[in-house]
């Protein structure tokens, strides 16, 4: 099949990448004549594990292309994707400007019968407010169909090619049966593909990412209770995930969720429910629950210094930039709130990040604040005040702690992801705070 994927981001860039795999032949689309022409190169804008062979090897084979000409993808295919960013608005609610943008010049250059597909996260109904976009702008026959995405950064390309399930809102069957062709080579060990109304479908991500939010910060909350009643999350997390009505998954404590999707999503399904008379007083107070978490591992540094005064000048070394591992995504990132709160304390932050470094770079360019960038995560320890853990990366796990200790001017580390174990941590002499266990040493 011809495909065009308007919005070349991490979700048009590997739903792309995976249509071409499976043999269509695809046009990725994106207004950023840079990121275009890097890709063009053969450079890959995101960081994300096996992408850059995928793209390599079906460029070379003439079945992925990317390009700026948004007119000429559009009239050489049957099915177009739209991927485009759906960003918070100042009101919490989905900013649909860019997919009414792309929904406009779809309209204005139908050549033929098409198929228009909205992959970014919308709200409800914005599958109707494309058709009569479009619908104002040609007489050729169309579809509107709802496929949101489920893929996770950093295991972007292993969620596409074997979803749980695929979520297809169609209103036509000839639309819904082009969709389950298109998926059918990802779905050979029958999960399932859902085909549902419209409306549902736009409502299933959101329910989606929000139950998910919600796990994570029911969590979140239990941890606190452990650390006020003696309790170890750890423990707990066990007792509770091997349940299996509730599952292992997303019980991990932390210093709270962030990313380009859950925050966001959580904000626009509170929205959606104020715009429709139905208050949701759970994902409200789960958007609450966060942002104080995203403050915690800060609450731990001032317990241990004693005083707001006792921060000023001091030097913090920073493992974790990424919103999680196996990404350079560092939307909404617990880390981004460390560092700022750091800094009003007075404080300078030497952060290491194996992917994130460069989008930091870029983030805080020119912002005046007081972080320095290490080219190991040992370096960023010299002569540092302490060191705080935001984003579990792999190779965080097992480091030297000896060679740490030599380089920490102050043996004290607040992890806010529990990657080490509070006796062992003892037992090598460092004061360790994590999360939702007691803190120990020292
Ligand atoms: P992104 O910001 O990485 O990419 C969006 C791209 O769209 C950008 O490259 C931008 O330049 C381009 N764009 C904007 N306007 C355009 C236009 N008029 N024509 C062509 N290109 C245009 O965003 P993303 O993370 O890929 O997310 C895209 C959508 O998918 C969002 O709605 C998001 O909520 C949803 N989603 C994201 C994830 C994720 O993990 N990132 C997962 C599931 C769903």
């Amino acid at each position: 099949m011809n495909l065009a994927v308007i919005g070349t981001g991490y979700v048009g860039l590997v739903a792309g990448a995976c249509f071409a795999e499976s043999g269509n032949d695809v046009i990725c689309v994106d207004v950023d004549r840079e990121k275009i022409d890097r890709l063009n190169r053969g450079e890959v804008p995101i960081f994300e594990p096996g992408l850059e062979e995928l793209i390599e090897n079906n460029t070379k084979h003439g079945r992925l292309a990317f390009t700026t000409d948004v007119v000429g993808a559009i009239q050489s295919s049957e099915v177009i994707f739209i991927a485009v960013g759906t960003p918070q608005d100042k009101d919490g609610s989905a900013d649909l400007r860019y997919v009414l943008e792309v929904a406009e010049t779809i309209g204005r250059n139908m050549n033929g019968p098409k198929i228009i597909v909205n992959k970014s996260t919308v709200p409800v109904g914005t599958a109707h407010q494309v058709r009569e976009k479009i619908q104002g702008l040609t007489t050729f026959n169309f579809d509107v169909v709802s496929n949101p995405e489920f893929l996770k950064e950093g295991s972007a390309l292993e969620d596409f090619m074997k979803p749980d399930r695929v979520v297809i809102g169609a209103d036509s069957v000839e639309a819904a049966e082009v969709m389950r062709e298109l998926y059918a080579p990802f779905v050979r060990t029958e999960n399932p593909i859902l085909v549902m109304d419209v409306k549902s479908a736009e409502v299933t991500k959101y329910a989606s990412n929000a139950f998910l939010a919600t796990k994570i910060t029911f969590m979140n909350e239990i941890a606190n209770l452990c650390e006020k009643v003696g309790g170890d999350v750890n423990q707990v997390r066990r007792g509770v995930g091997t349940d299996s009505r509730i599952g292992p998954n997303f019980l991990f404590p932390g210093v709270g969720y962030g990313g380009s999707c859950f925050p966001k999503d959580v904000r626009a399904l509170m929205r959606i429910g104020q715009e429709h008379g139905a208050e949701f007083e759970i994902v409200t107070a789960v958007d609450r629950v966060n942002n104080n978490q995203k403050g915690r591992l800060i609450g731990k540094v001032l317990e241990h210094f004693g005083s707001p005064e006792a921060i000023r000048g001091k030097r913090f070394a920073l493992w974790g930039l990424a919103f999680k591992p196996k990404t350079d995504d560092m939307r909404e990132a617990p880390s981004l709130t460390v560092i700022e709160e750091l800094n009003r304390l007075g404080a300078t932050v030497v952060a290491y990040d194996p992917e994130a470094m460069e989008n930091a770079k870029r983030m805080f360019a020119k912002t005046g604040a007081a972080l320095e960038f290490a080219e190991s995560n040992y370096s960023a320890l010299d002569g540092a005040d302490g060191l705080l853990i935001v984003t579990e990366w792999n190779e965080f796990r097992r480091p030297n702690f000896g060679r740490m200790s030599q380089l920490l001017r102050n043996p004290v580390i607040f992890d806010g992801r529990n990657l080490f174990e509070p006796a062992k941590m003892n037992r090598l002499g460092f004061r360790y705070y994590s999360i939702g266990r007691a803190a120990v040493g020292g």
